[in-house]
């Protein structure tokens, strides 16, 4: 017997006997855990409750006074819920959160008391100087800052052993400069709005706020702790580097959608309920197309909100995954030629409730629509290398372009009629009036099928579904905060664009529709080369971008560069949202990242094998020679009896022996990679080399896997981590 054997003879269902406390009716706690308008304004004094409200909304910055008010209001709150600490919560560039936590005690002649002033509210130096920076401070000046976003409520992190309140904050450097990747963000919605109310302007569209609203569809996996536990590649890097395919994967579809289970939806519904305590609104659930693999997706909300959110499902998530004996894989590809997971961004516009890119039912609306459609399209077309860098994770690398999510090219879908208009538009076919018609038979129709749209075509990384876009490309384990960042940003060049070029045409004297269809007549020709409407996973779609010389960045590093690009650059810093050091430090972040990424993995793989596979090879190895000399016995000499013996042992042998090279080039190549300091030059070696062995050694192990007697197998196979419910 060996451990899996032994864990594999002891394991029940263990789904039905976790229990947790229902709390009954979601509307009754929903939001418990925040410290929300409500619990604010029964905690303030009206005129500082109004104060604060009308800082948030105009963005105005906070009076010392108010901030000791909010404060004190904040502690009282979170003592009376049982908090003793509080904490400074932030995203540094590692995509992971951070907390520092602080009891609210200050010590008074031997007598403790709680307090918690406006400054500590206001900004905190956690020093936090061990989190990656990619050079923005250097060790003399080493101080970090946390500061408080008050757009984003504060709440309390509840576990079994205590309460923290919890401080959404933004992390900047001594200079000012983010180090995180909520600050950034947080530019890049200000800046959208500004443009968008700019725009709007021309459709007589007040608005006070446009906020870009997003909603993260989350894909996850789930397996049975025990069996996880006895692979050590899935817990230390969340993806298995060997593994058979098991006689049945996904190719019956029969989980996609299908029934979720009792012990899934035990923690499904654990989850929610400490989701929604936080006011986190979660809409949807459902088994996924892979064996084991869920989704989760919330009501959308506004970009920083939901990108806090976002983080808090998957944390909540990891928590309670051990709670119900689950190990919860975020990686984009746990399993190889099972489908991985991603994030789908669903990502919009919202103008005091009103959605810009619905289609909308009068001609204004409907006019305006298009105008911010083709400001998008045009800057998707300019700006795609920068929305692949935004995605760009190791674990990602394996999706894009698996057949199984949107390749590495960026394009867009529009559907069927949006595209019938614009090609209308472009042939000249139409005048302001007739493509009113048009619009009013056609589009305004499609708000009412949007699930028709999206159906339609599920390949396309960039996909308009019905009244917003949906970036499929995000990797699963991935901050939102970046890919919308990046969204925002280039989608504000096109606004800025658009405006520019509508008011031109009106100063020469066109009225607003007919300078609407001028402009889009003139940029049609320019963009549609991001527009695709067909099978994004075929072979033809690869052929017919490289004609069209659409941007193929198939690997992280060669994707990232685009953060060190002197034209996107400028595109940021023009716009106030990265200095060109702060993308730069984005661009050395993500790249050492993936170094150490792919490093790990890759010192995984030549120690499992030479500890774990080797030796069950070899033992085996042993045991069919030791039977071939036992049939060489009982028949007395070799004879058609031991030929076949022979012949797989042969086989067997050979694989071994072609395992053993890769192993030691492998071993090589890591020594070698892990000497050299540049990462860019180690990020192309270990593309290049340690990659391609990697997967060479893992076909020889999977491989062995289906030769090796069963109970000689240590490592759980896919079918035990895929089909154990
Ligand atoms: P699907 O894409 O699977 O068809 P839905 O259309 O229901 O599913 O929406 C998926 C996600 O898109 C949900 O999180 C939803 O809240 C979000 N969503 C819907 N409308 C908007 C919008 N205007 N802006 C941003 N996200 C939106
Ligand atoms: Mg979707």
């Amino acid at each position: 017997m060996n451990a899996r054997t032994e864990v594999l003879k002891t394991l029940t269902v263990k789904g039905n006997g976790i229990r947790f406390k229902d709390k009954g009716a979601v509307s009754e706690y929903f939001g418990e855990n925040v410290f929300n308008y409500e619990s604010m304004q029964s905690k303030l004094s009206s005129e500082h409750y109004e104060s604060f409200t009308k800082c948030v909304k105009e963005g105005k910055e906070l009076t010392f006074s108010l901030a000791n008010a909010i404060a004190h209001a904040m502690k009282e709150w979170a003592i009376e819920k049982g908090a003793t600490h509080y904490a400074h919560w932030f995203q540094p560039l590692t995509g992971a959160t951070a907390e520092k936590h602080d009891s609210f005690i200050e010590v008074e002649k031997g007598k403790a008391i709680e307090r918690f002033s406006g400054k500590q509210l206001v900004k905190q130096e956690p020093d936090a100087s061990s989190f990656p920076s990619g050079g923005l401070r250097v060790t003399f000046e080493a101080r970090g800052y946390t500061a408080w976003d008050p757009t984003s409520p504060a709440f309390l992190m509840e576990s079994d052993l205590g309460k923290t309140l919890c401080i959404p904050s933004v992390f900047i450097s001594y200079n000012g400069e983010a180090l995180d990747k909520k600050a950034p963000l947080l530019k890049s919605c200000q800046v959208v709005q500004e443009k968008s109310r700019k725009l709007l302007k021309h459709f007589n569209i007040p608005a006070n706020r446009v906020e870009s609203s997003v909603g993260p569809e989350q894909e996850y996996f789930l397996v049975d702790r025990d069996i996880a536990l006895l692979r050590p590649d899935l817990l230390m890097t969340g993806r298995t580097l060997f593994g058979a395919q098991p006689s049945k994967g996904q190719e019956l579809d029969d989980q996609y959608f299908g029934s979720i289970k009792d012990r899934m939806l035990a923690f499904m519904h654990d989850i929610e309920q400490e989701l929604y305590k936080l006011g986190i609104p979660i809409k949807t659930r459902h088994n996924e197309v892979a064996p084991h693999q869920y989704e989760i997706a919330p009501i959308y909300e506004e970009a920083n909100i939901a990108a806090d959110h976002n983080q808090l499902v998957m944390e909540i998530m990891k928590k309670k995954a051990i709670k119900h004996n689950f190990f919860l894989s975020l990686h984009e590809k746990p399993f190889a030629r099972i489908n991985g997971s991603g994030k789908h961004l669903n990502w919009s516009l919202n103008a005091d409730g009103l959605n810009l890119l619905d289609p909308g039912d009068n001609p204004n609306e409907n006019f305006q629509f298009l105008t911010f459609l083709v400001a998008i399209i045009w800057a998707v077309h300019q700006y795609a290398p920068l929305l692949r860098a935004s995605i760009a994770s190791a674990g990602n690398d394996h999706r894009l372009g698996g057949n199984e999510a949107p390749p590495a090219i960026i394009s867009i879908f529009l559907g069927e009629q949006l595209t019938r208009i614009l090609e209308s538009i472009e042939k000249g076919d139409v005048s302001s009036e007739t493509v009113q018609e048009i619009i009013n038979i056609g589009i305004t129709q499609i708000p009412r099928i949007p699930r028709d749209n999206t159906d339609r075509n599920r390949t396309s990384p960039f996909a308009f579904t019905g009244n917003k876009f949906e970036f499929r490309a995000v990797g699963s384990a991935q901050s939102i905060a970046i890919p919308v960042t990046v969204i925002n940003t280039i989608v504000s060049e096109g606004l800025e664009m658009m405006n520019k070029r509508l008011s031109q045409e009106m100063e020469r004297g066109k009225p607003l529709f007919e300078a609407v269809i001028s402009v889009i007549k003139e940029l049609i020709p320019e963009i549609k080369t991001i527009l695709f409407e067909g099978d994004n996973y075929s072979e033809e779609w690869l052929k017919e971008a490289e004609k069209r010389h659409l941007p193929n960045l198939k690997t992280t590093p060669e994707a990232l560069k685009a953060f060190v690009n002197s034209e996107f650059q400028s595109l940021f810093s023009s716009h106030n949202i990265f200095s060109h050091s702060e993308l730069s430090a984005r661009y050395n972040v993500e790249l050492e990242k993936y170094c150490k990424n792919i490093l790990i993995e890759a010192s995984l793989t030549l120690k499992m094998t030479k500890s774990r596979i080797y030796p069950m090879a070899s033992k085996y190895q042993t045991a069919l020679a030791q039977q071939i000399s036992s049939l060489k016995n009982a028949f007395e000499k070799e004879g058609p009896m031991t030929e076949k013996p022979m012949q797989y042992l042969t086989h067997y042998s050979k694989k071994i022996n072609e395992m053993l090279d890769i192993l030691s080039r492998l071993e090589k190549e890591i020594e070698k990679a892990s000497g050299l300091e540049d990462n860019g030059e180690c990020a192309e070696f270990l593309v290049k080399k340690v990659i391609p062995s990697m997967e060479k050694l893992r076909c020889y192990v999977d491989e062995l896997e289906l030769l090796t007697d069963d109970k000689l197998w240590s490592l759980p196979k896919y079918c035990e981590l895929l089909f154990f419910d």
